[in-house]
């Protein structure tokens, strides 16, 4: 039997999770993020999945972080428009962009100069990023009529210009710096008569007042909940990957017998344990401390000992049924019924849902499901 391992993505979940980002939108057009391969789910099958959805329900344009993204898309048959979010890196991408029908951010003196002495056959649909306050890519504010203004001067180079800028703490309840940085686009937008591209997941399920013409989930597409607080919506989501797995061995321990490495964890009472093929070398956090939720049998426990790279371990003294072959849920839903949510998991790896969604590697298989 091959090993147990498996990623089961379940399509009519990322679908589910789509319609209640386009439902919150409301009147705003909601592309998809589909980035670092659809965040660790396949990025060709899950666009594929969503540009299956009927006129008028798919989205309307999918997101990537570079043309190489956007490139083993259009390969894998993806017709949709595609934004790069960070533009080109070089120059010379250009002809690509054109060839391929991408949009792209610009975010650089740079790219902008590359972009007026490129030639297009028709114009490039280009989004102009300001950096509001998250200081990382984007005009500084003072800036942004002057490139807007000759932007808007090169109708042969550009077209569909619209000003998008990214928030630093959408995720937050405290609203300050969200605030300055919504009315510094606000202001810009109406100054220039521009229309806004600015919500992320967090903002596109808590902050309506930010949506502007188009919102661009990413994460809650997946399932996760990048939310402090979660809302009405964001307890909406459905996990899309269920990480999977099997118990390959149990060991009884005796008061006081380590296990794994640095025998991290010791039994305090007589213990069942099972080893689950499953560890870092597959992309599951080597931090996660003792404690970590995961569902064994559709029962929730939790990993006892040190990950390794193959495999982990989890306390099952208090599931007498669990012995070798029983499902091992690491996050996603059981075939039992019972959810563990992938945010949960991080937040006992001091991490986010993000890193282990797009760290789990390429050793585990894929599988899809979908009902339609
Ligand atoms: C990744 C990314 C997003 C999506 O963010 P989520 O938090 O996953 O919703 C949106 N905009 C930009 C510019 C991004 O890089």
């Amino acid at each position: 039997m091959a090993r147990p391992l498996i990623a089961d993505v379940d399509l009519d979940a990322l679908r589910h999770n789509y319609a209640l980002a386009r439902e919150l939108a409301g009147g705003s057009r909601a592309l998809a993020v589909i980035k670092a391969d659809a965040y660790g789910h396949g990025a060709v099958a899950c666009a594929g999945a969503l540009e299956a959805l009927p006129a008028g329900r798919r989205p309307p344009a999918f997101a990537v972080a570079c043309l190489e993204e956007a490139e083993a898309l259009r390969e894998g048959g993806i017709v949709t428009p595609i934004v790069l979010l960070e533009g080109i890196f070089e120059a010379q991408e250009l002809a690509r962009v054109e060839a391929l029908g991408l949009w792209m951010a610009v975010h650089s003196d740079w790219q902008v100069e590359a972009l007026l002495a490129y030639r297009p056959a028709r114009p490039i649909p280009v989004w102009l990023k300001v950096d509001s306050g998250m200081h990382r890519l984007g005009f500084p504010p003072d800036q942004v009529a002057a490139v807007w203004e000759r932007l808007s001067a090169a109708p042969a180079h550009a077209t569909g210009l619209l000003l998008m800028s990214h928030f630093a703490t959408a995720d937050a309840r405290d609203s300050a710096y969200f605030d300055r940085q919504l009315a510094c686009m606000q202001a810009l937008a109406h100054r220039l008569g521009a229309s806004l591209c600015l919500a992320n997941s967090p903002a596109t399920l808590a902050w309506p007042q930010a949506h502007g013409s188009w919102v661009r989930p990413g994460v809650m597409l997946y399932g996760s909940d990048p939310l402090e607080q979660p809302s009405e919506a964001s307890r909406r989501l459905e996990p899309v990957m269920t990480l999977r797995s099997e118990i390959i061995a149990v060991r009884e321990l005796a008061v006081g017998e380590p296990v794994g490495y640095a025998g991290r964890w010791r039994a305090s009472r007589p213990s069942r344990i099972a080893v689950v093929a499953c560890g870092y070398g597959d992309g599951y956090d080597r931090h996660a401390a003792d404690g970590t939720p995961v569902l064994v049998a559709g029962r929730r426990t939790a990993i006892a000992g040190k990950v390794s790279m193959d495999m982990l371990t989890v306390d099952v003294t208090d599931i007498p049924e669990a012995g070798i072959g029983s499902e091992v849920v690491l996050w996603g839903r059981s075939r039992h019924g019972a959810v563990l949510s992938v945010d949960e998991v991080a937040r006992h790896c001091d991490t986010i849902s993000y890193t282990l969604l797009t760290g789990i590697l390429p050793r585990v298989p894929r599988h899809y499901s979908q009902r339609t």
